[in-house]
């Protein structure tokens, strides 16, 4: 699946820019806002898996942030902050932030405390074999098979069939699928979605094989038997 999204609320461009770089070089997705209004919209508009949320920003501060994220969602919030008593550390985290980092913090700390956060939120799921009708699909070893048929799968091919096999007989937008496969926006002409499902289909349906993977018009894909 694509990289988790992180929304860096900070107002200081050099940290946010830094902090970006290096959250993309780890194979995040990366949103920035430079105050609390902007954030909270961003949140709303695209949503995050986690947030690095500075303190002091222009108009509503970091704790006021803190709090109405919290009161929206349960997601990961590590807060920045220079203030490093105790006390202030105390205050942030009962706003409902779930970890407090001082500056000026190192930068393999803070990803350290991301991946921290994360496994928190999704314990290392051990490999399991996805299995729909006559088709599985190893998660360990990114193997396919339709009964005694081995697949190989290239690693976009993995991770649509994977969506589609988490998700049987459900109607998977085109929007979902770009979100959860590609992780951004392609704009409206791009047809990847219809050649990565081809590429899926010339896979696993071979010559005697029924259709597993269907097309429901203008709206997306579904896996289903007919
Ligand atoms: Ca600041």
């Amino acid at each position: 699946m694509a990289g988790e999204r992180i929304l860096i609320i900070e107002d200081e461009a050099r940290i946010a820019q830094f902090v970006e770089r290096s959250l993309i070089y780890e194979g995040y997705r990366v949103n920035i806002a430079r105050d609390g209004q902007t954030a909270l919209q961003v949140a709303r508009n695209t949503p995050p898996d986690l947030v690095i949320l500075d303190w002091i920003l222009p108009g509503l501060d970091g704790l006021e942030v803190c709090k109405r994220l919290r009161a929206a969602s349960n997601i990961p919030i590590v807060m920045l902050s220079a203030k490093d008593d105790v006390k202030d550390r105390v205050i942030g985290l009962d706003a409902g932030a779930d970890d407090y980092m001082v500056k000026p913090f190192s930068i393999d700390e803070l990803l350290a405390r991301i991946r921290v956060q994360f496994r928190r939120v999704h314990p290392i799921s051990r490999p399991e074999v996805l299995r729909f009708a006559d088709l599985a699909l190893d998660t360990g070893t990114h193997r396919a098979h339709r009964g005694e048929r081995a697949i190989d799968v290239t690693a976009k091919e993995y991770d649509l069939l994977e969506l589609f096999m988490r998700n049987p007989r459900q109607v998977l937008t085109r929007d979902i699928i770009f979100d959860r496969v590609w992780g951004y926006d392609f704009g409206g002409g791009s047809n990847i979605i219809e050649v990565y499902v081809r590429y899926l289909r010339q896979k696993t349906e071979a010559a005697d094989e029924v259709r597993l993977i269907y097309t429901v018009r203008g709206v997306g894909y579904v896996l289903r038997e007919d």
